[in-house]
């Protein structure tokens, strides 16, 4: 078994207006801060026998740290974890805020793939959800970054948004495919509850996305996706064969992962955590740590329990599900849990399998493609 490490950097200059992670704007001076409180937070985590295969920095906007902040952090992690021969180390990217000269640092700092925001090709788009890049920031940061010799890059878009067409979608998804990308991210938006846009919704200034056009946005995308070489391995990401994401997989497997930062999550030895969301408390708390508590806390954990079998079974299954190749693997369920599939859900399978919403042979379960939209409410059949 490998671990993976999660090091959220939640700074950003502007919100933009769909999110609802925990990031924090105009607090950029804290930076130095926070990077010193990470480093604290990293060592004092008791490390893991196993070596840790990925490292992914997220956000926020990771990319408004200087190169050298990077550096130190990796070496953080280098020092402090025993890493795997070749590890994945991703790092979240905004379009518009690096040049090539800082895409060459932090690949000499370790970072070997890139996640970029591009989210849409049309400017009215990006204005709506306040980001803040143009259409054009993409190509130019995607040739910056093979100038600096990256190899492995992923793109980020969004679809159904309020008022969104299919021809503004197709506009969007040509554009990211003729960037030729080694790994897609496509996500249906999410009205999250508190964001600036679900709050025009709300308030009837902006339609409800349509969910039918969703449907057939996220189809056409798929077999353009396909039609391009990137093969769908997850229910919202394609990959060209053997670039999908090591770090998500990670999740999607059900394997242990570190969280690191302010609002950060993490899941190691059966128990599952969150590390203290306030900025401010965060860093007095990550900062001041003097003794290791016991794996895998640190003095920043807030919220920590542990995950009891049928839980975990369940959790396993909705992970797992996800995987539209690999699915859920009945061997390693069977090796973790003690009782086969079949026994431990005989009713959900019955079900699930009279309706055509998901496929069974003797080693994997799979989503079937008509479920492949719904699968949280598939997946709830086993929690
Ligand atoms: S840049 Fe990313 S993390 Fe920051 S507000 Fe926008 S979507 Fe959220």
């Amino acid at each position: 078994m490998q671990y993976s490490l999660y090091l959220h950097l939640p700074f950003c200059a502007i919100h933009c207006t769909y999110c609802a992670f925990n990031i924090f704007t105009r607090a950029q001076k804290l930076i130095p801060h926070y990077v010193r409180a990470l480093q604290n937070e990293l060592t004092m985590v008791q490390p893991p026998s196993e070596p840790v295969h990925t490292i992914y920095l997220g956000g926020g906007t990771p990319s408004l740290l200087a190169p050298t902040q990077i550096d130190t952090l990796l070496k953080t992690c280098q020092r402090a974890y025993t890493l795997s021969r070749d590890p994945e180390i991703t790092m979240e990217i905004n379009p518009g805020d690096v040049d090539q000269g800082y895409l060459e640092s932090i690949r000499e700092a370790g970072v070997n793939r890139l996640s970029i925001g591009m989210q849409s090709a049309l400017p009215d788009e990006l204005r709506l959800m306040a980001r803040d890049h143009t259409p054009q920031a993409v190509s130019q940061v995607i040739t910056a970054a093979r100038k600096a010799g990256h190899t492995n890059i992923s793109l980020d878009l969004i679809f159904g948004l309020p008022r969104q067409s299919f021809a503004a979608w197709r506009t969007t998804v040509r554009e990211a495919l003729s960037l030729q990308p080694d790994h897609l991210s496509m996500y249906a938006l999410e009205l999250e509850a508190g964001t600036a846009l679900t709050r025009r919704v709300e308030r009837g200034g902006l339609p409800q996305p349509d969910q039918d056009l969703c449907a057939e946005m996220y189809q056409w995308a798929d077999s353009e996706a396909k039609q391009a070489g990137l093969i769908q391995y997850e229910i919202s990401n394609w990959a060209r064969p053997g670039w999908e994401c090591r770090h998500n997989r990670q999740y999607w497997r059900y394997q242990p992962y570190l969280g690191f930062g302010a609002g950060a999550h993490g899941f190691a030895a059966g128990v599952r955590y969150e590390v203290m969301p306030d900025l401010r408390r965060y860093l007095e708390l990550a900062g001041s740590q003097r003794e290791r508590l016991p794996f895998p806390l640190s003095a920043a954990a807030v919220q920590s329990r542990q995950i009891d079998p049928l839980e975990a079974m369940g959790e396993y299954i909705f992970t797992g599900l996800r995987q539209v190749q690999e699915g859920v693997n009945l061997r390693d369920f069977e090796a973790r849990f003690g009782i086969a599939l079949a026994e431990a859900f005989p009713k959900a399978l019955a079900k699930l399998l009279q309706s055509d919403l998901i496929t069974l042979d003797q080693d994997r379960m799979r989503l079937t493609d008509q479920a492949r939209l719904i699968s949280n409410r598939v997946s709830l059949e086993f929690l």
